[in-house]
């Protein structure tokens, strides 16, 4: 199949994109990685008027540390975060999580922007912007707004952002000294769309967990955080007992879909698993930090 015409604009500043897409009057697609775009023009599933194409504008594509955060542009390519030094140092669940996404080709495209916008509801990138409270930043001719992840996500496929805004950035808050994480996830073969994952993170203080943050994909129209499994985690150490109540109370928190890759009780079950590892494999570096 071939795209519908559509007239193409190659931006090369912020403002040229954000002049572009409100002349276009509601028609126009930002183009990024095109790794879910394309695909959805060949479809014929969209049928935008015009593609303005952010791929030339540089400054979308850097990783910065400031005081308190990690700005990370919103062209910036998923194997930029997966060997970011500034990553690895501050998010190695998020390095980890990366070498999940997708083949090295799609990698070496597909930006942070593009997957937090697209918002598939089994990618990983949209639960780690949760895991890790990202603040969103979105540009637009009638200015800028900042947005938390919990606020972005609406259902599947459909984010908070109007046909004329560009997310620019997100804002990853660095976490607390002796803060642990787990990664776990279950896809048909390596590089395809979670069945179900899970990213976890424990922070650890006089040996018990001062924060706890669990964070769903696969399992739901959007990703979700478990907070009722984190509110029983805190103020006690990982015991068996409590991990096993903490995994009882990720499966009650979610109702995932059945489809042609697994049943809605697989995936349940799958989640509890995986989040009982990432829970163990967290309390462990959290510990082993502290030493
Ligand atoms: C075979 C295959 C396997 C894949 N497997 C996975 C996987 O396992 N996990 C995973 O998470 N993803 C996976 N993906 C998707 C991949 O990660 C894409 O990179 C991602 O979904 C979209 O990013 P992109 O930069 O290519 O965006 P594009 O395809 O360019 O755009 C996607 C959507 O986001 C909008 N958009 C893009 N950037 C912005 C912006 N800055 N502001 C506002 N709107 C914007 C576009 O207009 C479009 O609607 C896979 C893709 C393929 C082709």
């Amino acid at each position: 199949m071939k795209p519908a015409a559509f007239d193409y604009i190659a931006a090369t500043t912020i403002d040229m994109a954000i002049a572009a897409l409100a002349a276009a009057g509601g028609e126009a697609k930002i183009l990024a990685g095109g790794q879910s775009l394309v695909p959805m023009l060949n479809f014929r599933l969209l049928r935008p008027s015009v593609l303005v194409d952010i791929n030339g504008i540089a400054d979308l594509a850097n990783i910065e540390e400031t005081g308190s955060d990690i700005r990370v542009g919103a062209l910036t390519r998923h194997y930029q975060l997966e060997t970011s030094a500034i990553i690895a140092r501050h998010f190695p669940v998020l390095s980890c999580a990366m070498t999940h996404v997708a083949h090295l080709a799609i990698r070496n495209r597909g930006t942070v922007g593009g997957s937090l916008s697209h918002a598939d509801p089994a990618a990983e990138l949209p639960m780690l912007a949760l895991l890790l409270e990202a603040k969103l930043r979105i540009a637009s001719a009638s200015g800028t707004r900042t947005l938390a992840a919990r606020e972005f996500f609406l259902d599947a496929l459909t984010v908070d952002l109007g046909s004329a805004e560009i997310l620019t950035e997100i804002a990853l808050p660095k976490l607390p000294p002796r803060t642990g994480w787990g990664f776990e996830e279950v896809a048909r073969r390596h590089g395809d769309f979670a069945l179900a994952a899970v990213a976890a993170t424990l922070t650890a203080s006089d040996g018990a967990i001062a924060e706890a943050r669990i964070a769903l994909t696969g399992v739901g129209p959007t990703p979700v955080r478990a907070a009722d499994a984190e509110a029983l985690l805190v103020g006690h150490a990982l015991e068996d007992g409590l991990a096993v109540r903490a995994i009882d109370a990720v499966r009650a928190s979610i109702a995932p879909e059945s489809d042609l890759h697994a049943s809605s009780d697989y995936r349940r079950h799958l989640a509890g698993v995986l989040a009982g590892r990432a829970l163990a494999a967290a309390w462990q570096r959290a510990n082993a930090s502290a030493a």
